[in-house]
């Protein structure tokens, strides 16, 4: 039976994506060899980290004076990678969720933070507004899309201070202006390539001598002189993620990917709205994700939740549940989700709904 995938991440790739990287897993670039076992200083493996970087340039259009490198370690090691580099006396931070609450901690370690806002009184399901970023800080991080709660800040702010954006779950779905940030990160496995590789847009011009010690790894001038092999790079999610950016170029790039993902997010929304048995969490439009979409039964309809569930899961849907600490539904419509993915699982809510009314 045909699956659709839902699942929130590690997620759907492009099926382009999995096909040459299960090409290369064989025969590496013609050179008889699988890419898991080419040195990573290879002529061969030189031009996909290369080209890797250059078209995540032209795909966001990234300005000069800015870097992208490719490192391990996950999102989360990010979180303790920007104080490393940028905490000097404060940082200032919005609090939009789970991964902002960690990069927060993270931050603390290095001294004061402002926690200029918090959506955590409602279980964050709206974006916080008219707070201000103080002119003192030495940086201001967002975590653009709540990959959890199903928020996102779709627009890129202006701060007074630089700008530093956690974009894990929502890189490459909507074009965004790279100049407004210092630094932009996340892990591929939300809308780019396998679990393994994390990327970081870096402004160079905000990186500086410290007076105390900090790591050579956890530096990014270290990866930015070393063009992204200071050590070994995770070379398999490397080569994949440049198959998916050479998809979204032959897709029409970000742009139309936007538009795409703006339709099937309407779909979904709209039959959450419409559908007297469930309810979306986030209620207020300018908030709602185009990437992680958050249900549950609406009043009166909670002892539904498990049969349609099962029914869900019966007509092919997978990884709908929503996170333990939400409950309800997420149906997760990254970049690689088809339209035709969103309008089954429209069809299996209706179909529900006629069953259960
Ligand atoms: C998944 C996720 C993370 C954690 O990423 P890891 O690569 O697992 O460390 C951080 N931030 C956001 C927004 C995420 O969606």
């Amino acid at each position: 039976m045909k699956k659709y995938n839902f699942y929130a991440g590690p997620s759907i790739l492009p099926q382009y994506t999995i096909e040459k990287t299960a090409e290369a897993v064989v025969d590496f670039a013609g050179t008889g060899l699988s890419v898991m076992e080419v040195s990573h200083r290879s002529k061969e493996f030189v031009a996909v980290m290369d080209e890797a970087q250059q078209l995540f340039k032209d795909l966001l259009n990234i300005p000069e004076g800015y870097s992208v490198v490719f490192m391990g370690g996950g999102a989360s090691t990010q979180f303790a990678m920007v104080p490393f580099n940028l905490f000097k006396t404060k940082a200032a931070y919005l609090n939009t969720g789970a991964w902002s609450k960690k990069a927060i901690k993270e931050a603390q370690g290095f001294g004061e933070v402002d926690v200029v806002a918090s959506s955590e009184d409602k279980l964050f399901n709206y974006i916080p507004k008219g707070y201000t970023i103080p002119e003192d800080a030495d940086y201001f991080h967002i975590t653009t899309n709540n990959t959890i709660y199903g928020t996102e800040i779709k627009y890129d702010m202006d701060s007074p201070v630089p700008l530093v954006a956690d974009m894990s779950s929502d890189i490459f779905s909507r074009p965004i202006d790279v100049s407004k940030y210092a630094i932009i990160y996340g892990g591929a496995q939300k809308n780019l390539a396998p679990a393994g590789v994390t990327f970081a847009i870096v402004k160079e011009d905000i990186l500086r001598e410290f007076n105390h010690y900090v790591p050579n790894m956890l530096k990014y001038k270290t990866h930015i002189d070393k063009g992204s092999m200071f050590n070994t790079p995770p070379v398999l999610p490397v080569f994949s993620a440049l198959q998916t950016l050479t998809w979204l170029k032959d897709n029409g790039g970000i742009n139309e990917m936007h538009s795409k993902n703006e339709y099937k997010a309407g779909l979904l929304y709209d039959e959450i709205d419409r559908n007297s048995l469930f309810r979306a969490t986030v209620a207020d439009e300018n908030d709602r994700s185009l990437m992680n979409i958050c249900f549950v039964m609406n009043d009166g309809y909670e002892p539904l939740e498990k049969s349609f569930f099962d029914f869900a899961t019966s007509e092919g849907m997978v990884g709908i549940k929503g996170h333990r600490s939400v409950g309800g539904f997420r149906a997760s419509t990254y970049n690689a989700l088809p339209a035709d993915s969103v309008k089954a699982l429209v069809n299996t809510m209706k179909e529900f709904e006629e069953k259960n009314r």
